[in-house]
């Protein structure tokens, strides 16, 4: 299952587009020949939210998840970290999380795998633009499920697949990696993309930053924030979200306390 996001236009060209209301037919389910063939061998672009999701449910910190089960490359143009699921050594190269029943994390199973067939691609961020996506469909041979069953649009299957609400949380992300600060060609220098990872994927770690240094003596977060940020995960990915637009790129997402001679927080 590999319905990565990419970047125009590489996929677009080669699969059949999917314009909004178009169908497409598809129905995977257990008893198909192919079923589970899928998970071996696919590059999985992980999505924050999938890699906080699969930790939480393995009962690891993200720290060690992303160690145990994830490869990081960097995206050539923007240098941004992006975050693949490691498949295994066997031969077939199979998904950590296969098994005999199929796959073995399927409540909290990726965004990729959510959204196959269909592909999504983002166009290049153009000021002023909020860049839409575009669908396409694979049409994979071995995958016996492609043109069979029922008939789903884009929106239906997205719906279905529990994609709208799991975006929702990430819109802040999106943002991120479609922010005009890339126009002309600017990319992450080692330092910014190395923000962006802990605060995108190593949740855990993120937490501790914001609580175990200087970061509440340097910015104003009210105690129903931080309160918030210490317990609720998802609060807290949405703040990492802007704390990046102002570390990284400089918006002003976050007040800085101003400096009081002898440092330290108001009792
Ligand atoms: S129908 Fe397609 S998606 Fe479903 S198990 Fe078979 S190959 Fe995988
Ligand atoms: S996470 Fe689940 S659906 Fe995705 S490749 Fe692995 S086993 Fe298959």
């Amino acid at each position: 299952m590999n319905g990565a996001t990419v970047e125009e236009p590489e996929l677009l060209r080669d699969h059949r587009r999917l314009a909004p209301g178009e169908t497409f037919r598809f129905s995977c389910h257990p008893g198909l020949e192919c079923f589970g063939a899928c998970c071996a061998d696919v590059n999985i672009v992980l999505t924050p939210l999938d890699v906080l999701g699969l930790a939480r449910r393995l009962g690891v910190n993200t720290t060690v998840f992303l160690a145990r089960y994830t490869a990081t490359l960097e995206s050539p143009e923007l240098g941004l970290p992006v975050v693949t699921l490691r498949m295994g050594d066997d031969e077939r190269r199979s998904c950590p999380f296969v098994g005999p029943g199929g796959c073995g994390v399927y409540e909290d199973r990726p965004w990729a795998c959510r959204m196959y067939p269909v592909g999504m691609a983002l166009p290049p961020a153009r000021a002023g633009e909020t860049p839409e996506p575009r669908y396409f469909l694979f049409e994979d041979a071995w995958c016996e499920g492609c043109g069979q069953g029922r008939a789903w649009t884009v929106d239906g299957w997205r719906e279905d697949q529990g994609i709208p609400v799991r975006e929702e949380i990430e819109r802040g992300f999106r943002a991120l990696v479609s922010h005009p600060w890339f126009i002309g060609g600017r990319r992450l220098d080692p330092k910014r993309a190395a923000m962006f990872f802990t605060a995108c994927y190593d949740l855990d770690r993120f937490r501790a930053f914001i609580f175990e240094s200087s970061f509440r003596d340097r910015f104003v977060l009210d105690h129903v924030l931080e309160e918030r940020l210490a317990h609720d995960d998802l609060e807290l990915l949405r703040f990492a979200f802007r704390w990046l637009r102002f570390a990284v790129f400089g918006e002003r997402t976050l007040t800085v306390r101003p400096h009081r001679p002898g440092g330290g927080r108001k009792p």
